[in-house]
């Protein structure tokens, strides 16, 4: 769009992670881009992820890894931008990383290496990002749309929208994506926290509560979703790989079932010790195979004592079944202000799987976690942000 300095053909509301991909993929093409964001730094949340070192791909991502009311929405733009792409564009700009987990890629320095990359590309590129910047409207106009601000008034010919999720409100999380898409007639799927801490009862958590700090690993599972990783007791509830997963999988009011030893066939082997050595106890048994602070709390929970041999079979079976499957009904989860990420959002059916555009409007895009697609622990999340910024950016 040529004219007045206002005037671009590409507006980006959110100087996050898809954002910033979609400006440099779209600034690249020789679009003019600018992109806008009220908080006072881009990618606030690329620094804070990852413990500070950003877990920024999963080279084992498949759309298997992401939760959506339309399954299939994410495939097409997994498949073109992959991890492997993301890969080549950190390996061009030098940034270090390490495989902390299989898969799992992360900064070796800090995370500030991801935001930096994207911020050099949008700079070759001539994306223009515009900080400390309210939205507070945005009109359709003949062409485009105008966005008004509380500095003034901008126009584009396309205007995509990459505000993100409602988790970590400090951070610069708005519902403000959710409202446009509503304000331009699209469908918002209920939202609500998702890779986020489970809350206890009371009476559970003080039991915990002595555990707090504690990790082992588990196999948890709720509504048919096993995640085999390590659990983190906190002073709040549990936490750790595995709660986070199963949370973005619960329900209030659903059990998550979790097997201290997932590695043992615990029936087996206790019908063994007590055939070996009857006087040993299952505070031996479980000080061989969990952290010892947990396997004396847990054992005391459940209030075991005296030596195997005064166990009948049927009790044997009660007991694995126990460490197996111990079942518990969190409280809750800790919310937005906690949680990695938002479940829900814009429904994919209105908007273009290729491009990210809505399907009525060409020119109006959504992209990252405001559109109802989130992905596992792991590096998901991200590799979701960059594929569908550069959907959108080579359409734009
Ligand atoms: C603590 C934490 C750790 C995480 N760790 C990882 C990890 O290691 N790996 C992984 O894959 N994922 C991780 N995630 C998830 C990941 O950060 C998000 O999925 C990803 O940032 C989403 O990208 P996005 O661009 O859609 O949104 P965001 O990165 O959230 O960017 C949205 C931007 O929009 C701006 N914005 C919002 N409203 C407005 C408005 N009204 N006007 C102007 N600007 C606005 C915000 O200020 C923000 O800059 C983590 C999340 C959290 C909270």
């Amino acid at each position: 769009m040529a004219g007045s300095s206002s005037a671009y053909d590409v507006i980006i509301i959110g100087a996050g992670a898809a954002g910033l991909m979609c400006a440099a993929t779209a600034g690249y093409r020789g679009r003019r881009v600018l992109v806008l964001d009220h908080a006072n730094k881009p990618g606030k949340k690329i620094l804070m992820s990852g413990g500070g070192r950003c877990n920024f791909t999963n080279l084992n991502s498949t759309p298997a890894n992401f939760l959506s009311d339309n399954q299939h929405y994410c495939i097409s733009a997994l498949k073109r931008y992959t991890p492997q792409d993301f890969l080549d564009l950190v390996d061009r700009h030098g940034v270090e990383y390490e495989e902390k987990a299989p898969g799992q890629l992360f900064c070796r320095d800090s995370a500030k290496d991801i935001l930096n990359v994207l911020l050099t590309e949008c700079e070759w590129a001539g994306a223009e990002v515009r900080l400390k910047t309210e939205v507070r409207r945005v009109r359709e106009i003949s062409h485009g749309y105008q966005v008004v601000t509380g500095s003034g008034v901008l126009s584009c010919e396309s205007l995509v929208v990459a505000t993100g999720g409602l988790s970590i409100p400090t951070m610069g999380a708005s519902g403000f994506g959710y409202e446009l898409a509503k304000q331009f007639g699209l469908k918002v799927l209920p939202t609500r926290a998702g890779l986020v801490p489970f809350t206890l009862q009371p009476e559970l958590k003080q039991q915990l509560a002595p555990l707090s700090g504690v990790s082992c690993p588990v196999d948890a599972h709720c509504a048919n979703q096993h995640f085999r990783e390590p659990m983190l007791v906190t002073h709040r509830g549990l936490s750790g790989p595995a709660m986070l997963q199963v949370s973005s999988f619960w329900q209030p009011g659903d059990a998550v079932h979790i097997n201290l030893l997932p590695a043992r066939d615990i029936r087996d082997d206790l019908l063994q010790l007590r055939k070996d050595k009857p006087q040993s106890t299952l505070a031996h048994y479980l000080n061989q195979h969990l952290p010892k602070r947990f396997a004396q709390a847990f054992n005391e929970l459940q209030g075991w004592n005296g030596p195997l041999q005064a166990c009948r079979n049927q009790d044997i079976e009660q007991i694995a079944n126990t460490l197996g499957n111990w079942t518990i009904k969190p409280g809750g989860t800790e919310g937005y202000r906690t949680a990695e990420v938002t479940l829900g959002g814009i429904d994919t059916r209105q908007l273009s799987s290729k491009t990210m555009a809505v399907l009525e409007r060409p020119n109006l895009f959504f992209i990252g976690e405001v559109v109802d697609v989130t992905g596992h622990l792991g590096g998901h999340n991200f590799q979701w942000a960059w594929a569908s910024g550069v959907a959108a950016g080579n359409e734009v």
